[in-house]
């Protein structure tokens, strides 16, 4: 079979993708946003008595707000990428790189150089582009609906601590990867996938230890009940938890969560303070005289009962027991196999694809650097095949979280975990009612009301 596509062909039909994608994920936010609009007071009759009429009205607030400035990022960044690649913005760059390189006397076969000065611009424009609609996001909106615990100081400390940790991550790393795709020959896709695989189980072992303290506290769970009840719940399973761990996500938002990391034998559980009833500092704050928040309403908090967010001992088991059966059932390695599998694929097809000139000439390059063909070619050209995959993983996902939460309800904590889902569903405001087709494409977790479900069946 041979391809006639033309460069314009191949062009018009990524631009096109890109459109179709973003119509129909219009179309689904829509859909869920009319949701938000019209269910003032509709609490779903699973939840009567659950979920207080105000919650709801405030879930109903925050995500309605969230939805709206969806649509308007989105836009905003459909079309400047419409735009960069209609006006030539890759290659544009691509020569900026190239001429600043000059400067110190190194020509284009200076091509890895080339790309490590691409990267890095390309890296500090979608920062700059993206400033403004992440600091609306994080001090008007979460703000607004009382979440944001950040700073502007800690904001721009953070997001200046990220960009160097991982761009002097990413830079050596892409750099070997460009080199070892050079001098792989025919079969280079068999060394970069040992590559990647290499750099996954070292950025995994490293991560813990030595980047995710740069950027938050973590702070060992004192000795006590909730210590010894997770150490046991741990034991009954043969969890090999060697560390406990609580990190001061406060510090950012009271969104809460709780996870479980590491190899073989050296596993680490890290609970956000966020999800403990006892170590929330919103919780000790609020028994001192704390300064009145306006809600969005326009009425005070505070004054009412205690708020009290996160969830007592026996909840909290129950979530670590969801979240050991993640680990019970392999899920994580089943995702790490699924991911393996489709680097070494995604690089396979990229070898018969990379030397194909009129790809390049589609998104106005003359030459065929690698970084540019990886970029194209993994952004764009496989985009429908990155859409179809990221479609199958979310609804693995769910299916995985109704495993885990199975699990639960096998160690006989089915009644907790599901007053533990009310609780997180309601300190982090989610919105209990769906869009079928929204929540079928999007949600990587089942709907709060059909967990609830599935934990009461047969029991
Ligand atoms: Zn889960």
């Amino acid at each position: 079979m041979s391809m006639e596509l033309s460069s314009e062909d191949i062009f018009n039909a990524v631009l096109a993708f890109l459109w179709v994608v973003y119509v129909w994920e219009t179309y689904l936010s829509y859909r869920q946003r009319e949701l938000y609009r019209s269910s003032v007071g509709k609490i779903p009759v699973e939840l009567d008595g659950v979920l207080e009429e105000e919650t709801f009205e405030k879930a109903r607030l925050y995500n309605l707000d969230r939805s709206v400035f969806g649509f308007w990022s989105g836009l905003y960044s459909q079309i400047t990428t419409s735009l960069i690649l209609v006006f030539g913005g890759i290659p544009f760059l691509w020569r900026i790189s190239g001429s600043l390189i000059a400067q110190f006397g190194l020509d284009a076969e200076y091509e890895i150089t080339q790309s490590m000065v691409f990267l890095v611009g390309s890296v500090l424009y979608s920062t700059i582009d993206g400033l403004p609609w992440s600091i609306y996001s994080t001090f008007v909106i979460e703000e607004l609906h009382g979440f944001n615990k950040q700073t502007l100081g800690f904001f721009f400390k953070d997001m200046v601590k990220k960009l160097v940790v991982s761009l002097a991550l990413a830079l050596p790393i892409i750099a070997a990867l460009l080199y070892i795709i050079k001098i792989g020959g025919d079969y280079f896709f068999v060394y970069v996938w040992m590559f990647t695989l290499f750099i996954s189980l070292s950025l995994i072992t490293v991560y813990a230890d030595y980047i995710a303290p740069l950027f938050d506290k973590f702070t060992p769970l004192p000795d006590g009940d909730l210590k010894s009840q997770i150490e046991s719940l741990a034991a009954g399973i043969d969890f090999p938890l060697k560390k406990l761990f609580v990190v001061e996500g406060s510090k950012r938002s009271s969104h809460s969560n709780a996870y479980f990391y590491g190899f073989f034998k050296n596993k680490r559980i890290v609970l956000f303070d966020t999800l403990l009833e006892d170590f929330a500092p919103m919780n000790k704050e609020s028994e001192e005289a704390k300064p009145e928040v306006p809600s969005p309403e326009g009425e005070k908090l505070g004054d009412k009962e205690k708020k009290k967010i996160g969830c007592n001992n026996n909840e909290i088991l129950a979530v670590l027991g969801h979240e050991l059966g993640h680990w019970k059932l392999s899920h994580n390695l089943k995702n790490l196999v699924i991911g393996q599998f489709n680097t070494f694929f995604c690089f396979m097809v990229f070898g018969l694809l990379m030397n194909r000139s009129e790809l390049y000439e589609a998104f106005g390059f003359t030459s065929q650097p690698t970084l540019i063909g990886l970029l194209i070619i993994f952004q764009f050209i496989f985009s429908p095949y990155n859409e179809l995959l990221s479609f199958c993983m979310t609804v693995l996902s769910r299916k995985f979280e109704f495993e885990a939460d199975r699990f639960a309800k096998s160690l006989g904590r089915a009644a907790p975990l599901r007053s533990a889902l009310v609780k997180l569903n309601k300190d982090n405001l989610g919105f209990p009612i769906s869009d079928w087709l929204y929540s079928t494409w999007h949600y990587s977790h089942p709907p709060l009301i059909e967990r609830m479900k599935a934990l009461e069946k047969e029991e």
